[in-house]
């Protein structure tokens, strides 16, 4: 099942006003002639009305809204896929940026929360030899504006009242939790990621409470430090999957510079700082990283941390020679974590038939196009 809202397409050529932000806003709207109360004006059909366009700022006049129209934009993501899983609680889209690259997000629909799953970057240099967004490499960071520009989307997506309600649950109507857990390493695109932080927090803009939001990380260790003194509360899950260094480096390379007790440490100063618990992740792979012993080792590994490990079952993607651990596996993994004291959640496969694992739909898609 697929949906399109149809958005304007941006060009190069026009100035995203997602990449402003109040104070250049104003600046801009001061060299079209406009008085200084319209910056405002538009901030708030951005950030508190999810405006898709110009058009629908109806307190601006006629003559500002066309001008706007020809040289700016609001829209930096032209949505090229869209699709809904059987139950009707996950959506992902694809969208492509103005140079052709593309990048995916992912809402999920819990009773209580709407989770909003986006990407950091276009592709990925970190090479997690499981991951489907890997394998095309870095194309480019995206900007704070086109990071901001997926939440916005989903904003607009769930406020819609034209749209039919998704699942059997109240209509989910604004995005409660995001997730950078989509393409890319938020850490390796530090500046634009906490600007884009900075605007989806700010009371005046979308005003998401930070612990709100979870920033995933393959584990680069000085990120790690640097996230410790941000001010905004966002919470950190680093990327696991392995206990010890010589099968960390063969699924997650970057192992190499930033080996496991080095992250650990960083986690360590982290928590030490901020007092807030971190997530581990861990990809259960079949035969790979699931043993009773691996996971004693990991429980080792994690004794004493103010933690939460996540056990996500991998999602198998095409030519890998991994295959996601049993049910029964994943269980067993579990309750050693848990019965050495480790809170322990095995994370439900959301959205497996419709490609909803990173880079997986650009991948698919890019496959048959
Ligand atoms: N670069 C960040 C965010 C990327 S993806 C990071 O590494 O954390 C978010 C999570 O999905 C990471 O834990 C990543 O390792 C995991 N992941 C990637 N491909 C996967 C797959 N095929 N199956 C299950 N998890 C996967």
């Amino acid at each position: 099942m697929r949906m399109q809202i149809a958005l304007p397409t941006a060009t190069s050529e026009q100035r995203s006003l997602l990449e402003m932000d109040l104070a250049q806003l104003a600046d801009y709207l001061t060299t079209l002639g406009q008085p200084g109360f319209r910056a405002r004006q538009v901030w708030e059909w951005i950030y508190k009305r999810f405006a898709g366009d110009f058009a629908a700022m109806t307190n601006l006049p006629k003559e500002l809204r066309a001008r706007l129209e020809a040289e700016a934009t609001i829209a930096p993501l032209r949505l090229v896929t869209e699709i809904v899983s059987r139950d009707r609680d996950t959506v992902k889209a694809l969208f492509q940026l103005h140079d052709g690259q593309t990048i995916e997000a992912v809402l999920m629909l819990y009773d209580e929360r709407r989770t909003l799953c986006i990407s950091s970057q276009a592709g990925c240099a970190m090479g997690c030899t499981f991951c489907a967004t890997a394998q095309g490499g870095l194309a480019r960071n995206l900007t704070p504006g086109e990071i901001v520009a997926q939440v916005l989307y989903f904003a607009r997506y769930l406020a819609d009242p034209s749209l039919p309600p998704m699942t059997a649950v109240t209509r989910p109507t604004t995005v409660t939790n995001i997730v950078l857990m989509g393409m890319g390493e938020p850490l390796h695109n530090y500046a634009n990621v906490w600007t884009a932080l900075r605007r989806l927090t700010d009371a005046d803009a979308f005003g998401l409470g930070a612990r709100h939001i979870t920033l995933s990380t393959v584990g680069l260790a000085p990120g790690i430090d640097r996230m410790a003194d941000e001010e905004l509360q966002i919470g950190l899950a680093v990327s696991l999957h392995a206990p010890n260094d010589e099968l960390r480096t063969q699924l997650v390379p970057v192992n190499k510079g930033y080996p496991i007790d080095e992250v650990l440490a960083a986690v360590r100063r982290y928590i030490a700082k901020t007092n807030r618990r971190v997530t581990f992740e861990y990809a259960l792979m079949a035969g790979i990283n699931d043993t009773p012993a691996l996971a004693q080792e990991l429980a080792a590994k994690l004794q004493g941390l103010l933690c939460h490990v996540n056990l996500i079952p991998l999602n198998p993607i095409p030519d890998s020679k991994y295959q996601p651990t049993s049910d029964a596996d994943a269980a067993r993994f579990a309750q050693i974590l848990r019965d050495a004291g480790i809170p322990t959640t095995v994370r439900l496969r959301r959205g497996i038939e419709i490609n909803a694992g990173c880079g997986q739909l650009r991948r698919a898609v890019s496959k048959t196009t």
